[in-house]
């Protein structure tokens, strides 16, 4: 079987605190399953159990190809407040390869739909934040053609996240809006990347909840970056 999607973005490792696989075993199971890039997106300091600082400062002693798997050594920082701001400092930012802004609940209490929509645009503003990692929770209702419209102005991509739609997930219920936005990501033709937030090793590579997802809205294959390594690398980027 020759495997469609080789790009995963978004995988935890033993140091976010709340997963069980080590960078190792990532690699490892992603060679296996023939996938070409995985990014090591640990939790960002104020999530509870998460590496602090100088876990990220560090990141440059890693090798950019692990068991012939590409490596981007990054972070799921978290939005802090409505005004997008996240939980590292430029020092750390600047030593990523990517980063995906998140809204997690032990880390920011949902505000209102201005609120969250203020959180969102601020973070996509931001040049150094890659993705917005799924968006969609329920619980942070926001208005999807100002932040969809933002992250097409600023280059930011949308993460369509394959644990949002676990119907056991903690954030189930995430379809309806996450809907609503690759829908207009359709409409105006804007690419999107998968996810899977994978905690465990098993976990990466396995996009089946978005295939089934973004194929019951005919989403088309060419705006999924996952694909191809390069057309990925292609349009993460803000600072190239
Ligand atoms: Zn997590
Ligand atoms: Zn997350």
């Amino acid at each position: 079987m020759i495997l469609k999607y080789i790009v995963d973005i978004h995988t935890h490792t033993v140091s976010s605190g709340h997963a069980y696989s080590t960078l190792d075993e990532n690699a490892r199971y992603a060679k296996s399953i023939g996938m070409e890039l995985i990014a090591m997106t640990d939790h960002a300091p104020s999530m509870l159990g998460a590496p602090q600082k100088f876990h990220f400062n560090n990141l440059k002693i890693l090798p950019k190809k692990l068991h012939d798997v590409e490596i981007l050594k990054g972070a799921e920082l978290n939005i802090i407040d409505y005004d997008g701001n996240i939980d590292l400092e430029e020092y750390s930012l600047k030593k990523l390869d990517i980063a995906i802004a998140s809204l997690h609940i032990p880390c920011i209490k949902p505000g209102n739909m201005e609120e969250n929509t203020n959180a969102y645009i601020k973070a996509c503003e931001n040049k150094y934040i890659d993705i917005l990692g799924h968006p969609g929770d329920p619980r942070y209702p926001f208005c999807v053609k100002d932040v969809v419209d933002a992250c097409e102005r600023t280059g930011t991509l949308i993460e369509i996240n394959n644990a949002s739609l676990r119907p056991d997930g903690s954030r189930k219920g995430s379809d309806i809006i996450m809907k609503e936005i690759a829908l207009m990501c359709k409409k105006k033709s804007m690419p999107i990347v998968m996810g899977t937030d994978s905690h465990f090793y098993l976990e990466i590579g396995d996009f089946s909840l978005c295939e089934k997802f973004l194929n019951e809205i005919d989403f088309p294959e060419e705006l999924i970056l996952n694909t191809s390594v390069e057309k990925f690398k292609n349009s993460f980027r803000k600072l190239k």
